[in-house]
């Protein structure tokens, strides 16, 4: 068996919906600023729970400016997760501020929260200033415990959840907590480019419950420019508004919104085919002991279904001859040729190192068609 179209390990889903409001929003009177951005914003709030939603360009600039509202300053502190996606490390940098890794949790690749602890406690208090973890794969970070971390060192708490739109976990309560919904974390960022679960080509979300954030974002976003009367130092006129201070054009176009909105719209639909498709992997891959899936859980958002092999280079090249295109998510952080500018080295975080050895992400995307996935794993049970 084999298929005329290669397998990728993730895709886009455009549908004629979207289409229709891309095409609406073009013949509308707004191309970027409009009535899009604010429907969008309100209804991804809604939809993973939070009080305020910011639309940004795409999940680095919301990266970018969490890190400036949270006012992180030259030389302060910064925790992570190795295993991400270099841009969750550099928006610390583009602040000057030094990003620090704990070692993840080989069970889950997420950042382990006692490697942070140990960390913590092995320096003095105000050492570290805030925490970045990841919401790796779709599998959501135990963010309770990591807040009563951050609230027992002084720290403030991220949530980088661009794998994780509309995952979630149980708390101690067993409430279930929603990512990004900022019950925890001061602020939570998505992104959504082609390969996450909502599409829109470019594009980021910040979210969060804090007023002061949501504020202090809205200025950012735009330059550092305020039009709001209420907000200024003074009042010239009609034509008046005021930049207080250094901020960005960081803007998402409503051209852009308006194909959110509708790819939101389908986001329930693509999370339950994920999860239909991760069973089907869990299901195929129980009876073969050589593949080891990451530990799955009720509320994991399916954005990746890693498996680690011991021979992944061999996998990954065996699959490519079938047509069949996995990834490596991801290469640690801290053994980039930039990172390792800054003092790091390889051996420094040995469970990462050890997983990135062993991992490959399987195709996963709410158009994988059963047969193609049978395909996928048929082809993985020839190798191994
Ligand atoms: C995709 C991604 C980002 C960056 O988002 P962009 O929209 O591509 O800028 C940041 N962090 C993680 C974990 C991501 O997967």
């Amino acid at each position: 068996m084999s298929f005329s179209q290669p397998i990728p390990y993730g895709r886009q889903q455009i549908t004629e919906a979207d289409i229709a409001a891309v095409t609406d929003a073009l013949r509308a009177d707004y191309l970027t600023q409009g009535p899009k951005v604010a429907e969008f914003e309100q209804k991804f709030a809604e939809y993973v729970g939070a009080q305020y939603a910011v639309a940004v360009s795409n999940g680095t600039a919301a990266l970018h400016l969490c890190a400036l509202a949270l006012h992180v300053q030259p030389g302060q502190r910064v925790i992570t997760t190795p295993i991400t996606f270099v841009a969750s490390a550099n928006c610390v940098r583009y602040c000057g501020g030094e990003v620090h890794f704990a070692d993840i949790d080989p069970a889950t690749a997420l950042i382990d929260l006692q490697a942070v602890r140990r960390l913590l406690e092995s320096h003095p208090a105000g050492h570290f200033h805030g925490l970045i973890p990841v919401d790796f794969g779709g599998l959501a970070v135990d963010l309770e415990a990591a807040r009563q971390l951050c609230d027992e060192f002084g720290l403030w708490l991220l949530e980088d959840s661009c794998h994780a739109p509309g995952g979630s976990f149980r708390d101690s309560a067993g409430r279930e907590q929603r990512c990004g919904n900022g019950q925890f974390a001061d602020l939570a960022i998505f992104s959504f480019h082609p390969v996450k679960h909502i599409a829109t080509g470019e594009g980021g979300m910040i979210t969060t419950n804090r007023l002061d954030l949501y504020q202090e974002l809205l200025l950012l976003r735009t330059h550092g420019i305020t039009r709001d009367p209420d907000l200024m130092e003074r009042h010239d006129g009609g034509w008046y508004m005021e930049m207080q201070e250094l901020g960005y054009n960081y803007r998402m176009p409503d051209i852009l919104c308006a194909l959110g909105v509708s790819q939101l719209a389908q986001a329930p639909a693509g999370l339950a085919r994920r999860r239909a498709l991760a069973a089907r992997y869990d299901a195929a891959f129980a009876e073969l002991p050589a593949v080891r899936p990451l530990a799955g859980s009720p509320g994991h958002a399916y954005h990746l279904y890693v498996v680690r092999v011991a021979d992944r280079k061999g996998l990954y090249d065996f699959l490519r001859t079938r047509q069949i295109f996995a990834q490596v998510h991801y290469i640690p952080v801290h053994t980039m040729p930039y990172y390792q500018g800054l003092g790091w080295q390889p051996g420094d975080f040995p469970q990462a190192e050890a997983y990135y050895a062993e991992c490959l992400s399987l195709p996963l995307f709410p158009s994988l068609t059963d047969a193609e996935q049978d395909y996928v794993v048929a082809s993985v049970r020839e190798f191994v």
